[in-house]
């Protein structure tokens, strides 16, 4: 441990710093609460060996300002003093110190004391990991349970909340929301063509390009399930969203994955359905709806094409 005395003499700091460093521990010094308090702002300190008795500061007030200035953090302070009276060291514990000793000092009390307190400070390090990767595991669940594995993209739960949160804002501030729905054309042929695995990597490759169309931080590409993608667009219009329909429409062409089983292209192609909402629906699983039936007309229409409502 990085040990630190605070003491205004140097020869007792002298003293306990020989205690400290035969138990392996380094030692730093401060004669008074401000050198203390600058110490502990630059450095880390593992624990702090405090008198009470110095010029400007003592020990006490200089204890109450670490506890406050650490307050997300915790190492312990043990007092080392003369005064040895219920007050002082009933005001040596509420200032945030955790042990109390007499001077003169007994080197064996000061060294077990020190030991009992590492005991403590271990534990808590001990903690302080493994509440770090319980952070970590929940950020990786959380994660997964709003993304999709295969794509990366978010999936059909994001999804839904992300709608319902959307649609509720849009219709509050009386603002436009566009929605997309994507399907890829003859995915079925294409996977009996080429097999799963190779079907999964194009599904891979059309959800980065969908993934990477939208330009406005707000926009959400989602999984919404097998071959079918879906995208919020809020405070977009109807011919905002064409734009951007169409404009992922040519980005699958453009990825040219060969697909020898499309009637309707010799690549892999996309067709969409976008529904904007401008008032006219009581809620989003209309818009959803609207978004559907106009997939439904492009793939009737011919395919690999964007038709709206
Ligand atoms: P359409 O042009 O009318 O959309 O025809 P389609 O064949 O794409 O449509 P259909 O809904 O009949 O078939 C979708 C196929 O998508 C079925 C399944 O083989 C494939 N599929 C769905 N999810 C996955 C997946 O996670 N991985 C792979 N490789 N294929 C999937
Ligand atoms: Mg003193
Ligand atoms: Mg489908
Ligand atoms: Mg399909």
């Amino acid at each position: 441990m990085k040990v630190l005395i605070v003491d205004d003499s140097k020869v007792i700091r002298m003293l306990v710093a020989e205690c400290i460093s035969s138990l392996g521990h380094d030692v730093i010094h401060a004669k008074n609460g401000d050198e203390c308090l600058a110490c502990i702002e630059k450095t880390s300190v593992d624990l702090v060996l405090m008198d009470v008795e110095m010029p400007g500061m003592n020990g006490f007030q200089t204890t109450k300002a670490i506890r406050e200035f650490k307050a997300d953090d915790w190492f312990p302070i043990i007092f080392l003093t003369t005064k040895q009276d219920d007050d002082s060291f009933t005001s040596g514990i509420l200032s945030g110190g955790d042990a109390y000793l007499n001077k003169p000092i007994n080197p064996l009390r000061l060294q077990l004391t020190i030991t009992a307190m590492e005991r403590i400070y271990n534990m808590r390090l001990k903690l302080q990991t493994a509440q770090k990767g319980l952070v970590a595991a929940n950020k990786e669940l959380e994660h997964l349970a709003m993304n999709d594995q295969l794509t990366g993209l978010a999936n059909r739960r994001n999804f839904d909340d992300t709608l319902l949160s959307q649609f509720g804002l849009a219709k509050r501030n009386k603002s436009p929301l566009s929605v997309i729905i994507c399907d890829i054309d003859f995915f079925k042929i294409y996977n009996d063509t080429y097999g799963h695995q190779q079907g999964d990597d194009c599904l891979a490759a059309v959800a980065k390009a969908i993934g990477e169309a939208p330009d406005r931080p707000t926009d959400k590409a989602c999984r919404y399930g097998g071959e079918e993608f879906t995208l919020i667009l809020p405070d977009t219009d109807l011919q905002g969203g064409l734009i951007l329909a169409e404009k992922i429409r040519q980005a699958i062409l453009n990825l040219n994955i060969p697909h020898e089983g499309s009637k309707v292209a010799d690549c892999v192609s996309l067709s969409l359905g976008l529904a904007t909402y401008t008032g006219q629906f009581h809620n989003q699983d209309e818009v959803l709806k609207a978004a559907d039936e106009a997939l439904y007309r492009a793939k009737e229409g011919g395919r690999n094409r964007v038709e709206s409502c």
